[in-house]
């Protein structure tokens, strides 16, 4: 038998294709969306609009399939966080992040990540796969659910959970489509923010396809330090990764700007000579620098940076005319701050490919 069809993850286009195949209207593709994310319908037998026979074919050759959560932590400051199983082996994690006046929503791209950077607990666990596109979704759209009920809600994305989102292209860019569209998150492109460690290739390609905000894991003003803590540095060096961002400032209509993210370890890359090269290296970017205090994880080798060397870092920038933020860390009580994400992931990277090889 042929295995049914999750429809939740399919963007708009795609949904319209599975309609059309089905020799149905075209507006079948806004109410099946409106149902699925407006609504939170998980069964087909609650859409009432749909006509009975429309409703048992979808039964037969479809489904609404959210993974299962495993584990709801709230933190004190407010954080929420899930973990969420796939399959018998793997468990992403997912969080969301109250503030004032938005709800930011961290989520995950990949079980693990193949790209090894060395202050970063999912890099040390290693890879084992891509996540589909209606995975990530469902880290939405469980988020989007529960939260509805306590009042509250998800006003922006970021894909800053486990996994390197550039590196699961086609399934992002699928799941980004869905979180921008009116018939279902309906974000504006400033909400949804991908964060990469810089894949170059793919920030030509994501430029010209995804109208979304960027982030790149810039944590080294120079190779040699970025070869280290960065070690996709070594293939794509800071040179080709400046001239890309360059490419994406200036495609599309609407003006854009890039924010680079700084961890700050103690001793490593935070000493007034690396805010200077730093600063030297965004001179007439439109750039906006997050500083992110290390979030430590167990046997890590990396300290925090003490904060009075992260006021400095922070003011040789400011004086450089750099936008500057610093990160605050929020639910370190569940484990849920930037870097912490472990879940849980059977390794295939280490065993089978190996470093260098993922590198190659
Ligand atoms: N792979 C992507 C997105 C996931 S990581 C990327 O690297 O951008 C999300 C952010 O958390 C990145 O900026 C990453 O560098 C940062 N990060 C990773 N480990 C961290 C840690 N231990 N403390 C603080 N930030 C960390
Ligand atoms: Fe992967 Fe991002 Fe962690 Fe680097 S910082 S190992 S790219 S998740």
């Amino acid at each position: 038998m042929l295995e049914k069809q999750n429809l939740l993850g399919l963007p708009q286009d795609k949904l319209l294709k599975f309609f059309s195949d089905l020799s149905e209207k075209p507006f079948r593709t806004k109410q099946i969306m409106q149902w699925i994310y407006h609504l939170g319908a998980s069964s087909f037998g609650d859409m009432h609009n749909l006509s009975k026979e429309l409703r048992q074919k979808l039964q037969a050759i479809a489904t609404i399939d959210l993974p299962e959560v495993i584990n709801l932590n709230h933190s004190r400051d407010g954080v929420i966080k899930w973990i969420i199983k796939l399959g018998e082996e793997n468990h992403i994690e997912t969080v969301f992040i109250p503030e004032r006046e938005r709800g930011t929503l961290c989520i995950s791209s990949q079980v693990g990540c193949a790209l090894a950077c060395t202050f970063c607990s999912t890099g040390v666990q290693g890879f084992n796969r891509n996540l589909k596109s209606h995975e990530i979704i469902s880290q939405v759209l469980i988020a989007q659910n529960y939260l509805k009920k306590k009042d509250k809600r998800v006003s922006n994305v970021v894909f800053m959970g486990m996994g390197e989102p550039l590196l699961n292209e086609s399934a992002v860019y699928d799941a980004c489509d869905i979180l921008l569209d009116d018939w279902a998150f309906g974000l504006s492109r400033r909400k949804v923010t991908v964060s990469s460690s810089g894949i170059v290739p793919a920030l030509y390609r994501m430029a010209d396809t995804i109208p979304v905000s960027l982030a790149i894991s810039l944590h080294a003003p120079n190779d040699e330090l970025r070869d280290v803590l960065v070690p996709i540095n070594q293939k794509y060096p800071i040179k080709d990764l400046m001239k890309a961002c360059h490419y994406y400032l200036n495609a599309g209509t609407q003006e854009r700007h890039i924010f680079f993210e700084y961890v700050m370890l103690d001793g490593v890359n935070d000493l007034p000579e690396h805010a200077k090269s730093l600063a030297t290296l965004l001179k007439g970017v439109s750039a906006k620098v997050n500083l992110i205090p290390f979030n430590p994880f167990p046997k890590t080798q990396y300290r925090t940076s003490k904060e009075v060397t992260i006021n400095q870092f922070q003011n040789i920038l400011y004086r450089s005319g750099i936008r500057t933020t610093t990160r605050r860390t929020r639910g370190d009580d569940v484990d849920a701050a930037c870097g912490q994400l472990a879940g849980k992931v059977l390794d295939k990277s280490k065993r089978n490919v190996g470093r260098h090889q993922v590198l190659s």
